[in-house]
C-alpha cells in the first residue's frame, strides 16, 4: 500500500443516515441484530471503498461504531460496570450501557473535547476484571482484508481512556491504568499475529489539554512497552484539536513508528518537529473540523515548511482529525452557488490526495488537473463574492462594536426591583415547554407548504395560549411563551439572519443515533427583520404577568455553527451581537420587561489550552455585553447556562453583567454553588431545582429541601427558583405536576420566611 496519505477516521452515520435508521429500527424491535450487523457491514464496506477508490493509503478500521468508540473500548477492555453484568446478551448489554434499561441507569455522556460529539464516560470499578475482547477489531480487520484493503487499526489510547474515565474518589488512577495497560499489551500481541505489518493508530488526545506531568511520564514506558512487543507492529500515536508539544517530546524517545499531529488547530506542533527526525509524521493539514474547501496552494506551502524538518518520504498527508465532525458529501446538496466553497468528508478525502500530489510534484491526471484549477478559482471567487460582505455591517461593527450597558448593576437592581414588583423568591422557567407531536407536525407542515402561514401562526398562538394558561394556573411569577416555533435554539435565529446557510443533508453525529445539522456562517451577519417580537409580543398581550423574552446569545450561535474562516470569531460575534441588540431594543419597546439571552454553549467553547483562554473570554464577554448594550436600566437581562461548574470562570461570568443567571444544579446541589458565595456574587441567581433530564416528579417536600439548602449559600434577595433547563424534551404529564409542586414549595417557604422576618417564631420550627 502507498504510505503517503491517511484519513484519521471517517463518519459512520452514512450518506443518508442509514446507521441511524438501522440502529433505531433495532431498538424499536423492527429488525434483528443480524439485520443491524448486515447494515453496519455494508456501510463500513462502502466507506472503505470510497477511500480506496480515491487512492488513500491508510484506511481506518474500528472508527466505525454502533454507538460510540469510547463505549467500544469499554467492551474491548471488559470494563463493564457491575449493574450491566446480569444482561447476558452482548448487544443488549452494549445498548443498555449507552441508553439505560429499567434495572440499570445509562452510563454518563459528555462532550468529546471541544467538539459537539458526546462520548460515553467509562466507569472504573475496583473489582472489575479487565481482559481483552478483540472480536470487533478482528472482524473488521478480516472484512477489510477480504476487500483488498490493508487497514490501519484505530484505537483510543490507554492513557486517554483512563484519564477520561470516572472512578470513585478513593480509587487510584494509576493502579487502574496498570491493569488496563496489560490489556492493551494483549491486544498488540493478538494483532501481531495477523500480518507481517500491522499499523495501529493509537489516539491520545488527552495530551492536547495542558497535560500534567504524571500522564506525560507514562508515555515513554507505555509506548516503548507496546512497540517492543513485536517488530511487526507499527504504532502511530495520534493527537488532534490542538498541539501536543509536550507529548511529542516524550514520544520522540520511544520505539513508535509515527506520530499524528494536527497542524490546523495546533500550529505550535511545527515547533517540535526537530524531535521527530527518525519518525514518520502523519501531518494533519486538511481541516477535519470545518467545512471550507482546502486552499491547496497554502497547504502545499505548509507541507513544505514541515519538510524542512522531516524527510519527505516520512511525511504522510492527512486530515487534522477524524471526519466524524463534518457531514458526508456536498454532492447531495441542492444547487447553490456556495456549494463549491464547501468540502465535506468525501471531498476532504479528495483534497488529501490532491494536496499530496501537489506537495510531491507528482503528475496529475487530467481530471485532477481540472480539480486543482477549479480549487484555485473557487477561492478567488469566494474572496470576491458579494454574498459575503456587507459594507453596512462592517461599518456598524467599527462604529458600535464596543458597547455595553451604562448603569451599574447595583443601580439597575433597585430600579428593576421597584418596577417589576415581584414577590420574594420569584419563580420562572427556562423557556421551552414540551414539544408535542402536534406542534412538531405544524412546523413541518408549514415548512413543506402543506399549511398556510395563517394556519401555522394560528396553531402556534393556540399553543402559546395554552402555555400561558397552564403557567397562570400553576402560579409562576415570570412567564415564558414556550418556544413552540423553534425547533432548535440556534437554527431558529440563523434562519432569520443574513450570512447563514442551511444545508439539506449536512448531518453530523452528535451522540448515538442523534445527528445535528449545524448552520454554516458564510458571510456578514445582519438582521432582516425582527425575529421574535410577534411571538413574544403576542404572548405578553395575553397575560398581566411578566412575559420573558427569549434569545440565543452570540457565543452559543458561534459554537454550534461551522464558522467562516476568513474573519475572526471576535468580529463575527460582534456582528451577531449587534443584530441581537436591535432585537432587544424592539422587545423592550414592546413593553417586554425581562429578556433572557441563552448562552448554553458558553463553557464548552473554552479553548483546550490555557494560554488561549484570555482571548476567548475577551470576545465572548464583549459580545454578550454588546448584545445587551441597548437594554435600558429598567429591562432585566437574564442569561442561562446549562451546567453548574463555575469555579474557574466565575469572574468571567460576573463580567458578563447579566442581572440574573439561571444554571443547572438539581443534581449537584450546593457543592458547586459555593463559589457564588465565596466571590460575593451580587446579582440574581436561579440554581435549578428540577432535574429536567429525568421523568421523575419531585415532591413539595423535596423541593423545599432543595430550596432551603440553596438559601444557605445564596441570599434570599438574589434568589430565583426555576428548573435546570428548558422543558421541551419532557411531557406535559410530568411538567405540570412538577411545576405545581415547585411553586407550592416556594409559597410555603415564603410564608415561613415572612413570619420569621416579622419576628414571629415559625410554627414549623
Ligand atoms: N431557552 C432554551 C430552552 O428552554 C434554553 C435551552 C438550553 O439551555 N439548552 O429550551
Ligand atoms: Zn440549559
Amino acid at each position: 500500500m502507498s504510505k503517503k496519505t491517511l484519513i484519521t477516521g471517517f463518519p459512520r452515520i452514512g450518506e443518508n443516515r442509514e446507521l441511524k435508521r438501522a440502529v433505531e429500527s433495532y431498538w424499536n424491535g423492527k429488525s434483528t441484530i443480524g439485520e443491524l450487523e448486515d447494515k453496519a457491514g455494508e456501510l463500513r464496506e462502502k466507506h472503505w471503498l470510497e477511500q480506496k477508490k480515491r487512492g488513500i493509503g491508510f484506511i481506518s478500521i474500528n472508527d466505525f461504531s454502533l454507538y460510540d468508540n469510547m463505549l467500544d473500548t469499554v467492551v474491548m477492555l471488559n470494563a463493564v460496570p457491575k449493574r450491566f453484568i446480569p444482561i447476558r446478551n452482548v448487544t443488549e448489554r452494549y445498548f443498555a450501557m449507552a441508553r439505560g434499561v429499567k434495572e440499570a441507569a445509562a452510563m454518563e455522556m459528555t462532550k468529546w473535547f471541544n467538539t459537539n460529539y458526546h462520548y460515553i464516560v467509562p466507569e472504573l470499578e475496583n473489582d472489575m476484571e479487565f481482559h481483552l475482547n478483540p472480536e470487533k477489531i478482528l472482524k473488521e480487520y478480516h472484512h477489510a482484508k477480504s476487500l483488498g484493503i490493508h487497514p490501519k487499526i484505530n484505537i483510543i489510547g490507554p492513557i486517554t481512556f483512563t484519564a477520561l474515565s470516572k472512578m470513585s474518589e478513593r480509587s487510584d488512577t494509576f493502579s487502574f491504568f496498570n491493569r488496563i495497560f496489560e490489556v492493551y499489551k494483549s491486544l498488540v500481541n493478538v494483532l501481531s499475529e495477523l500480518d507481517e505489518e500491522i499499523y495501529l493508530q493509537i489516539e491520545e488526545p488527552i495530551f492536547v489539554k495542558d497535560p500534567c506531568r504524571k500522564y506525560l511520564d507514562l508515555l515513554n514506558p507505555v509506548y516503548n512497552g507496546l512497540s517492543s512487543l513485536s517488530t511487526k507492529i507499527k504504532i502511530i500515536v495520534t493527537t488532534y484539536f490542538e498541539n501536543s508539544c509536550e507529548a511529542v517530546e516524550e514520544l520522540a524517545g520511544t520505539g513508535i513508528w509515527g506520530v499524528g499531529l494536527d497542524f490546523i488547530n495546533g500550529r505550535d506542533n511545527l515547533s517540535v518537529l526537530d524531535w521527530l527526525a527518525d519518525k514518520h509524521l502523519v501531518a494533519g493539514v486538511v481541516d477535519g473540523r470545518n467545512i471550507w474547501r482546502n486552499d491547496l496552494q497554502k497547504t502545499k506551502a505548509l507541507l513544505c515548511e514541515i519538510a524542512e524538518k522531516i524527510d519527505r518520504e516520512k511525511i504522510i498527508v492527512s486530515t487534522s482529525c477524524s471526519l466524524l465532525h463534518i457531514p458526508y458529501t456536498v454532492k447531495n446538496e441542492p444547487e447553490n452557488d456556495m456549494n463549491r466553497w464547501f468540502s465535506f468528508a468525501i471531498e476532504k478525502i479528495e483534497e488529501v490526495v490532491l494536496v499530496d500530489k501537489l506537495f510531491r510534484d507528482e503528475p496529475f491526471s487530467s481530471e485532477e488537473e481540472k480539480g486543482v484549477v477549479e480549487n484555485m478559482m473557487s477561492h478567488e471567487e469566494r474572496k470576491k463574492s458579494e454574498l459575503i460582505t456587507c459594507p453596512y455591517v462592517t461599518e456598524r461593527v467599527r462604529a458600535e462594536g464596543n458597547g455595553s450597558r451604562k448603569e451599574t448593576a447595583a443601580d439597575r437592581f433597585d430600579v428593576q426591583k421597584k418596577l417589576l414588583d415581584l414577590p420574594s423568591i420569584p419563580t420562572t422557567t427556562i423557556g421551552s415547554f414540551p414539544q408535542t407531536p402536534e406542534i412538531r407536525r405544524a412546523r413541518r407542515d408549514y415548512k413543506m407548504g402543506r399549511i398556510s402561514c395563517d394556519e401555522y401562526e394560528e396553531e402556534m398562538r393556540k399553543y402559546i395560549d395554552e402555555c400561558i394558561h397552564i403557567q397562570e394556573v400553576v402560579g409562576l411569577d415570570v412567564l415564558v411563551h414556550g418556544e413552540p416555533e423553534r425547533n432548535d435554539m440556534v437554527e431558529y435565529f440563523g434562519e432569520q439572519l443574513k450570512g447563514f446557510h442551511f444545508t439539506s443533508n449536512g448531518w453530523v453525529q452528535s451522540y448515538g443515533s442523534r445527528c445535528v445539522k449545524p448552520p454554516i456562517i458564510y458571510g456578514d451577519i445582519s438582521r432582516k427583520e425582527p425575529m421574535t417580537i410577534n411571538w413574544i409580543g403576542y404572548a405578553q398581550s395575553r397575560t398581566k404577568k411578566i412575559m420573558k423574552g427569549m434569545l440565543t446569545g452570540p457565543v452559543t450561535i458561534i459554537n454550534w455553527s461551522f464558522v467562516r474562516d476568513d474573519l475572526s470569531r471576535s468580529e463575527i460575534s460582534k456582528q451577531i451581537a449587534l443584530a441581537l441588540a436591535d432585537e432587544i431594543d424592539d422587545l423592550q419597546n414592546r413593553a417586554i420587561k425581562i429578556i433572557q439571552v441563552d448562552e448554553a454553549a458558553f463553557k464548552e467553547g473554552y479553548p483546550l489550552r490555557m494560554k488561549n483562554i484570555p482571548e476567548y473570554e475577551e470576545w465572548a464577554v464583549n459580545s454578550f455585553k454588546l448584545t445587551v448594550s441597548k437594554a435600558r436600566k429598567e429591562t432585566q437581562i437574564h442569561t442561562h447556562m446549562c451546567y453548574s461548574e463555575f469555579n474557574d470562570i466565575i469572574e468571567t461570568i460576573e463580567l458578563m453583567d447579566a442581572d440574573v443567571i439561571t444554571i443547572e444544579t438539581a443534581r449537584s446541589g450546593n457543592r458547586l454553588l459555593n463559589i457564588f458565595k465565596e466571590v460575593g456574587y451580587s446579582k440574581g441567581i436561579g440554581p435549578g431545582v428540577y432535574d429536567i433530564h429525568s421523568p421523575r416528579i419531585p415532591s413539595i417536600e423535596e423541593y423545599k429541601g432543595q430550596i432551603e439548602q440553596r438559601l444557605e449559600v445564596i441570599d434570599s434577595s438574589l434568589f430565583w427558583v426555576n428548573p435546570d433547563c428548558g422543558l421541551k424534551t419532557r411531557r406535559w404529564e410530568e411538567v405540570k405536576p412538577a411545576l405545581e409542586n415547585m411553586v407550592k414549595a416556594v409559597r410555603e417557604i415564603r410564608e415561613i420566611r415572612e413570619i420569621r422576618e416579622d419576628g414571629y417564631e415559625s410554627p414549623r420550627e
